[in-house]
C-alpha cells in the first residue's frame, strides 16, 4: 500500500469502505484514541479523517512529517488548526453537503416543536400529568418565517417552510436576488426580517460579523412574541440576551441545537419553560453520517491518488476530472517554472505570471500555486507544496502577480513566467500544441521551440563565429553527447542564447570549462 489514512471519532464504516476499495490506501480505524497514541501514530500516516472530537492542532502537525491531508466528516472545523495546516502544507477538507437535508429537517422539526410545545408537553406526561390546557400552540401556516443566511441549509429550510404554507422572507447580503438559491423567496434587508417575522431561523456561519447578530438591540426591533431558532452555530444568538427576552416574554419561545460552549448541561436557558433544545443533533441521522463519511473519504482518496481538490478549506477547488482534462497545462506550468527557477540566480523578488487563451478555462489559482511551488522547490524541497506555496512565498517577501487574458494572443494558449531576483530577471513562455507536448517557445524575448525535458545546458554568448564549435569540443572531451540544440539571437553579431539537450547529467567541472570558451557569457545546467 502506498498511503495510510487514520479514520477516527467513529467515522461511519461506509467511508472506510470507500478508502479500502482504492486498494492503494490502507485505512487504519480507531473509534477512540488517546492523544499519546495519536501522537505516536501521526508521523506514519498520509491522511487523517476526524469528526468533531479529535483535536488536530499545531503540535500534532509538527510531528506529522508525512501528513498531506486532514478530512473532517461534516462541516465544523473548530477542532482543526487551519493556519497551522497551511503553513505545514497540509490540505484541510470538509464535507458540508452531506448533512444539508438532515439539518434542514432538524430545523423544521424544531420549528414544529416550538410552535406546539411538544418537548414540554412530553415532559409533563413523563411526570404523569395530563396538562391539556397548558400547551396551546400556534399554527405555522400563514406565519412569516425570517431566514437569516440563505445558503445550503437556509434555502432548504425556506423551501420546506414555504411548502408548509409559511410566508418566507430571507436576509443574505451575499446572494444575488436572481441566484438559484434565492429563487422563490423574498430577499429583504435585515430590518425588514426583524420587523416582520413571527419566526426567525439563523443559518449563517459563526464569524466576527455574525457573532451576537441577534442580541438585545436586534430583539428590541422584532415583533413581540417572536420565536427564534438556532440550528447553525452557538453564539449567533446571544444566550444572555435571549435569556432576558424569554423571561420578559418579548421572545415567546426559542429552540437551540447549538450553544456558545459545548457540551453544555447547565445553561440558565434550561430553566426556562419557553426554551427547548437538542444537544447538537442537527447532522445526526444515519443517512447524513453515512453521506458525510463517504464524501470525505472519497475526497481524501481523490486527493492522495489523483491530486484532485474538492471541499478544501485552504486550497482552490480542482475536481478529479479537471486534473485529467488539463493535465497538459499542469505539466507545462510545472516544467516552465522548474526551468525558470534554474536559469535565474539571486534572491527571488517578483514572480509575474501571464495566462492567455485556452488555459484560462481551468482553475488558475491551482496553476499559480503549482508554479510558485515549482519555483521554490529547488530551494525548499519538500518544505513547499501546492497548499503552502503562496503562504511560503508571502513569508519570504516574494510578490506573486497574475494576469489572465482569456482571448488567445500569438498562441491558442500561453503561459509566461517572468522571474525577477535581486541580480537578474528572465522571461520564459510556453505553450501546448495539439500533440499535448509542453514546449518552451520564448526565452527572454528569443523565440525558439523546445520540449523542456531531461538534462540541458542553457547558455548565452556573443554571436561570433567559432563559439558553437568550441562548445562542441568541450563537451566531446568531457564525453557529453549533444541530443539537440536550439538557438536564438538578437541579430547577427549581437547577443545570442542557446539550449543544448544532452544525454547525461552534466557536472560543474564541465560548466566551468564551458564558461572559459571565448564569447560565452553565462552557462547553467538545467534539469527538468
Ligand atoms: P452555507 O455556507 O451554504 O450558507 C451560509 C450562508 O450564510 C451563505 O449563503 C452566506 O452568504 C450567508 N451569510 C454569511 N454571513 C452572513 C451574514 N452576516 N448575514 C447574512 N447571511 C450571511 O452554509 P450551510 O451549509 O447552509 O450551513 C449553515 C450553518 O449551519 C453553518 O453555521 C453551519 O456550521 C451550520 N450547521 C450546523 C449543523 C448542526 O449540526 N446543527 C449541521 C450542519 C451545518
Amino acid at each position: 500500500m502506498s498511503f495510510k489514512v487514520l479514520l477516527l471519532d467513529g467515522i461511519d464504516p461506509a467511508g472506510v469502505e470507500v478508502i479500502a476499495r482504492s486498494k492503494t490506501i490502507e485505512p487504519i480505524v480507531h473509534d477512540k484514541i488517546s492523544r499519546e497514541k495519536l501522537m505516536s501514530m501521526i508521523a506514519d500516516v498520509d491522511g487523517i479523517i476526524v469528526r468533531s472530537t479529535t483535536i488536530v492542532d499545531r503540535e500534532l502537525m509538527q510531528n506529522a512529517g508525512r501528513l498531506k491531508v486532514v478530512g473532517r466528516a461534516g462541516v465544523g472545523v473548530d477542532n482543526v488548526d487551519i493556519d497551522a495546516a497551511t503553513e505545514h502544507g497540509i490540505l484541510v477538507m470538509n464535507s458540508p453537503g452531506g448533512s444539508t437535508t438532515t439539518t434542514a429537517e432538524h430545523t423544521v422539526a424544531m420549528l414544529f416543536a416550538l410552535a406546539r410545545n411538544i418537548p414540554q408537553a412530553y415532559l409533563t406526561l413523563r411526570n404523569r400529568h395530563w396538562d391539556k390546557n397548558k400547551f396551546k400552540g400556534v399554527e405555522l401556516a400563514g406565519k412569516t418565517l425570517g431566514v437569516i443566511g440563505l445558503g445550503r441549509i437556509g434555502s432548504e429550510v425556506a423551501r420546506k417552510c414555504q411548502a408548509m404554507g409559511m410566508n418566507v422572507i430571507a436576509y443574505d447580503p451575499y446572494i444575488n436576488p436572481d441566484a438559484h438559491l434565492s429563487s422563490g423567496f423574498e430577499l429583504a434587508d435585515i430590518e425588514h426580517v426583524f420587523g416582520q417575522a413571527d419566526f426567525i431561523s439563523v443559518h449563517v456561519p459563526l464569524s466576527d460579523t455574525t457573532r451576537n447578530l441577534i442580541n438585545n438591540d436586534s430583539i428590541a426591533r422584532m415583533k413581540d412574541g417572536v420565536r427564534l431558532i438556532n440550528c447553525a452555530r452557538g453564539g449567533i444568538i446571544s444566550e444572555q440576551d435571549l435569556y432576558d427576552a424569554l423571561k420578559s416574554g418579548k421572545v415567546a419561545g426559542a429552540a437551540f441545537d447549538v450553544f456558545e460552549v459545548e457540551p453544555n448541561t447547565d445553561s440558565p436557558l434550561f430553566t426556562l419553560e419557553n426554551f427547548i433544545a437538542t444537544p447538537h443533533l442537527g447532522a445526526s441521522t444515519v443517512e447524513a453520517q453515512r453521506r458525510v463519511s463517504e464524501d470525505i473519504c472519497r475526497q481524501v482518496s481523490d486527493y492522495l491518488l489523483k491530486n484532485a481538490v474538492d471541499g478544501a478549506l485552504n486550497f482552490p477547488r480542482l475536481e478529479a476530472g479537471t486534473v485529467e482534462r488539463y493535465r497538459h497545462f499542469v505539466d507545462l506550468a510545472a516544467r516552465l517554472a522548474t526551468f525558470a527557477s534554474q536559469i535565474c540566480s539571486g534572491r527571488m523578488q517578483t514572480v509575474s505570471i501571464r495566462y492567455s487563451g485556452e488555459v484560462c478555462d481551468m482553475n488558475l489559482n491551482y496553476l499559480t500555486s503549482l508554479i510558485v511551488r515549482s519555483l521554490l522547490m529547488p530551494v525548499l524541497r519538500e518544505g513547499v507544496n501546492l497548499v503552502n506555496a503562496m503562504h511560503v512565498a508571502n513569508q519570504r517577501g516574494i510578490r506573486v502577480q497574475e494576469t489572465r487574458v482569456p482571448a488567445p494572443e500569438n498562441f491558442t494558449n500561453l503561459i509566461l513566467i517572468e522571474l525577477k531576483t535581486d541580480v537578474e530577471s528572465h522571461r520564459v513562455s510556453g505553450t501546448v500544441f495539439t500533440d499535448k507536448l509542453p514546449r518552451i517557445v520564448n526565452i527572454d524575448g528569443y523565440p525558439l521551440e523546445v520540449v523542456p525535458r531531461g538534462n540541458m545546458i542553457f547558455f548565452t554568448n556573443n554571436d561570433k563565429p567559432g563559439v558553437i564549435g568550441a562548445i562542441g569540443s568541450v563537451l566531446g572531451k568531457c564525453n557529453v553527447n549533444i541530443a539537440g540544440m536550439h538557438l536564438g539571437r538578437e541579430h547577427e553579431g549581437g547577443k545570442a542564447l542557446a539550449l543544448l539537450l544532452v544525454d547525461n547529467p552534466v557536472d560543474n567541472d564541465v560548466i566551468e570549462q564551458f564558461r572559459q570558451v571565448p564569447n560565452v557569457l553565462s552557462a547553467r545546467v538545467v534539469h527538468v
